[in-house]
């Protein structure tokens, strides 16, 4: 079996969110299952080729799109997957992936769309035979419109993995002509979506299979609070939509290992967890040691339930707890997560993208925070739990299919379901309650979510699945 996966950020190589951790999981996890996996993603000025030993190849690739050539220099990597960096500095060699803090780069569709076609001629360049080409999110799902629409792969199988349904791609209808498409499939049951051209709705269309990441998340797309107004085409397409839960890589997370924290620990001698709380409190300047410490991980968008957070600063502040807060993002929340630094003794704030940090956090956090307003499957509450560490969250999404409210029998965690501070400030109090008024029940369900399967395998073995039926189906 042979799967070209192309994704917009692969970890360890760049990394904005849970795309990059899942991507870069994935795909050498199918490696492990023995697929042959070709990953491609943009080389981005920040794709550091020194230190992960990236090897430029003789061949280039050019896209003409718009009249205009682009020509892609190659950078390989073989390391169980064969990578391949396609660089273009004029479109890639940019500060950020997708945008600065003022909003997207204005011409993302043709970033992504020379990308795609430049993936498109690599492979038939290079005449591979993939069975299936594997499209992650709106940045590649012109994949499955060019196999079928303009490279006329009809016995190649595309699927689409959508991991976050709130971002699509949308441009003006001239995008079009901008991505050397036909208005042909500009019409209601194609790209067209309000007179514009939508990318992941096309990805929708012409996919063989949709796969998002969470069962949860699969139902509440198609209803019209969760679908972003892609619920009609989703329910149009219910037939091949499948929700399959992401995991994690236990190699890159494992608090045993990790080296970035203090005391490395795993559930035999997690009491050893402690120590990190201990000397993580010291090296920021908060004391309380005793205290339940909440920490929060994320970027700061809507989505994440931030704005929960901001309404109830001046009650966390008062609370007998102690809360990190890590973030980037929107503008006017970076500017006021900045202003609370140094203003309140149990609050301490990160304004920033900091992998071992954040790693410090997990490793010392008694409970992390998750208010999410929709969440397609999350990755932090998994990473927090593999650190021992209990779940706040929102019951949506894919946190609802990963968190047990300790309410239910044997649940180790903290649910609430609806979006207001006041339940929110309710699932804080109950999560300080069992700390301090429950210790050793406490104890017990840290130890209990350590031993939580959230490892990638059924996640793998599921996606081999898929492919293997669409490989010997006939239809597309
Ligand atoms: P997203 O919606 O951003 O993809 P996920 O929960 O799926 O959310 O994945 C988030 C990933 O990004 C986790 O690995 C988390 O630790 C990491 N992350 C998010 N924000 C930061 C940050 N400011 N610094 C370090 N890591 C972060």
């Amino acid at each position: 079996m042979m799967v070209v996966f192309a994704s917009s950020e692969i970890y360890p190589f760049a990394k904005t969110g849970g795309l990059a951790d899942v991507a870069g999981a994935l795909s050498k996890k199918l490696a492990d299952y023995g697929i042959k996996v070709f990953a491609f993603m943009p080389m981005y000025k920040r794709v550091d080729s020194e230190k992960y030993e990236l090897r430029k190849i003789e061949k280039s690739i050019t896209v003409s799109l718009g009249g205009k050539s682009y020509i892609f220099e190659i950078y390989k990597k073989m390391d169980g997957v064969s990578y391949f960096f396609l660089k273009n500095d004029e479109l890639f060699g940019r500060d950020y992936l997708y945008g600065t803090p003022e909003g997207d780069y204005p011409d993302n569709d043709i970033r992504f769309g020379a990308f795609c076609y430049g993936v498109m001629e690599f492979i038939k360049s290079e005449n591979l035979r993939p069975d299936i080409i594997h499209s992650n999110d709106w940045q590649t799902s012109l994949l499955p419109v060019l196999t079928y629409h303009k490279y006329g792969m009809h016995d190649v199988k595309t699927v689409l993995t959508i991991h976050n349904l709130a971002y699509q791609g949308v441009f003006d209808k001239f995008a079009v002509e901008r991505l050397g498409l036909d208005w042909e499939i500009f019409h209601m049951e194609a790209l067209e979506f309000y007179d514009r051209v939508n990318l992941l709705k096309g990805g929708i269309v012409f996919s063989s299979a949709v796969t998002t990441v969470s069962p949860t998340y699969a139902k509440e797309i198609t209803t019209p609070e969760y679908g972003h107004g892609l619920e009609g085409v989703l329910r149009k397409y219910k037939g091949k939509l499948y929700g399959i839960i992401n995991g994690i890589d236990y190699r890159v997370w494992d608090p045993e290992t990790d080296k970035c924290i203090y005391t490395n620990y795993c559930v035999f001698n997690f009491e050893r967890k402690s120590d990190n709380k201990r000397s993580f409190l010291r090296e920021i300047g908060l004391s309380g040691d005793n205290r339940p410490l909440f920490i929060f991980i994320g970027r700061f968008a809507k989505q994440k339930g931030i704005d929960l957070i901001m309404d109830s600063v001046s009650e966390l502040s008062k609370k007998d707890a102690n809360f990190i807060i890590l973030g980037s993002g929107d503008r006017q929340y970076n500017d006021f997560f900045s202003s609370l630094i140094g203003n309140y003794r149990n609050i301490y704030v990160k304004v920033g993208y900091d992998e071992p940090l954040s790693r410090k956090m997990y490793a010392s956090g008694d409970f992390l925070l998750m208010p999410s307003v929709f969440e397609p499957c999350g990755l932090n509450q998994m990473i927090a739990m593999r650190y021992g560490t209990l779940v706040v969250a929102r019951a949506t999404g894919g946190l609802k299919d990963t968190v047990k409210d300790i309410m239910e029998p044997e649940g180790y965690g903290i649910l609430f379901e609806q979006f207001s501070k006041d339940r929110f400030l309710n699932a804080v109090d109950r999560a300080v309650r069992l700390y301090y008024d429950q210790l050793e029940r406490f104890k017990d369900l840290q130890k209990t979510v350590m031993t939580l399967d959230f490892s990638l395998d059924s996640q793998t073995s599921k996606y081999i699945k898929l492919y293997e039926a669409l490989k010997y189906s006939k239809e597309y």
